[in-house]
């Protein structure tokens, strides 16, 4: 098959993910993020790779839910906070979604709204991030609207933190607090608050549900995993070299000519831009791997092309396959050049670029 810019998804790595998960939290149920199409690795094959391993399954809008749910009949799914009314409500009821309930209107509304089948909800509580959730009031309100309804079948209680991965712990512990005591008041309830950085830096807050993300496609977002815990890059984005040509001292390189060359050397046009999904925005000097080996981006990045310096890599040739994140080159790093996070490259990859599974 011919490949000129496309996407290895691994099957291996996901999984080996999912089991550092199982090991920082053993006791905990696993809710796998597959929201954004499974953080641009394809929701359904994620969900078909963990499905020994997770528990269940995120996704952030109603579309994703019922695409998962067409080919996954009898998993747990849960619709993260959105817009609800009855339709809505009616039709997770119909496809047996669990729903987060974020604010006070929607609680209410849910407890007036009868539904077919009984539904699971989870009740989510702002512990400092005032995004979604509801304040301490709200939820024991809520809690009460929804507890003796026949159609809810259960109510868990979650939150989301604002700074877990930072390495002073004070303010995720004193967010933790929050639900954690305001849920032991309303009784004996489910509760799920750690997203990776949390299951990977605050095991006191694993609690019955951890909800990994970027830590199962391979990034580790405190940057603190032990060696022997070392997650694996489940995406590999590359391509290959469709140019070659010997620049002058003092020549531009792509438009507006913002890469010039200090010295001779050796330019590769790379077949992919950002029409596929690699930044705009990314600075000369930006990391990539050329037949494994380090070059920097040199030059614009433009709709379906790139530019690197291979200068130091004179065996460089038309063909060579460059890796522009993966295996030896995490994304993590290329967007520290790019003044993003490797959650905005995953899910950012587009249609055009071809995907391998295995
Ligand atoms: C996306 C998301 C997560 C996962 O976050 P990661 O940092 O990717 O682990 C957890 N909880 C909620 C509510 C989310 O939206």
């Amino acid at each position: 098959m011919h490949r000129t810019t496309w996407i290895e998804l691994s099957s291996e790595a996901l999984r080996h993910n999912a089991s550092v998960v199982r090991q920082l939290a053993p006791k905990a149920a696993i809710l796998a993020m597959v929201k954004a199409n499974g953080y641009g690795h394809g929701a359904n094959w994620v969900a078909e790779q963990l499905n020994s391993q997770a528990n269940g399954f995120a996704v952030a809008r109603l579309c994703e839910a019922m695409h998962l749910r067409d080919s996954n009949p009898q998993a747990r799914i849960l619709l993260l906070g959105t817009l609800l009314d009855r339709e809505v409500l009616q039709e997770c009821a119909q496809s047996q979604l669990d729903i987060v309930i974020h604010d006070l209107a929607s609680a209410k509304l849910l407890a007036n709204t009868p539904l077919a089948t009984p539904i699971t909800v989870w009740l989510k509580l702002n512990i400092g991030m005032n995004r979604l959730g509801m304040s301490a009031g709200e939820f024991c309100d809520a809690h009460h609207f929804l507890n003796s309804k026949s159609h809810i079948a259960g109510i868990q209680h979650m939150s989301h933190f604002s700074d877990a991965e930072e390495v002073d712990a004070s303010l995720t512990l004193q967010q933790a607090k929050k639900l954690a005591e305001l849920s032991a008041s309303l009784g004996q309830h489910p509760i799920s608050m750690a997203n990776s950085a949390a299951i990977i830096a605050h095991p006191t807050t694993h609690c019955d549900w951890v909800r990994p993300g970027i830590m199962l496609y391979g990034d580790d977002p405190t940057q603190r995993l032990p060696a022997e815990l070392a997650l694996k890059p489940v995406m590999r984005f590359k391509s290959k070299i469709i140019a070659m040509r010997d620049v002058a001292n003092g020549d531009g390189v792509g438009y507006n000519r913002r890469w010039t060359a200090a010295m001779p050397s050796r330019i590769a046009t790379v077949a992919a831009g950002y029409a596929d999904g690699y930044p705009r925005h990314a600075p000369d000097g930006t990391p990539v791997l050329v037949n494994g080996q380090r070059a920097s981006l040199a030059g614009r990045v433009s709709m379906d092309l790139l530019t690197i310096d291979v200068s130091h890599l004179p065996h460089t040739a038309v063909g060579d396959e460059v890796t522009l994140w993966g295996e030896g080159l995490a994304a993590a790093e290329v967007g520290s050049h790019c003044g993003t996070i490797s959650y905005e490259l995953f899910t950012r990859i587009t249609t055009r670029v071809n995907r391998y599974y295995s």
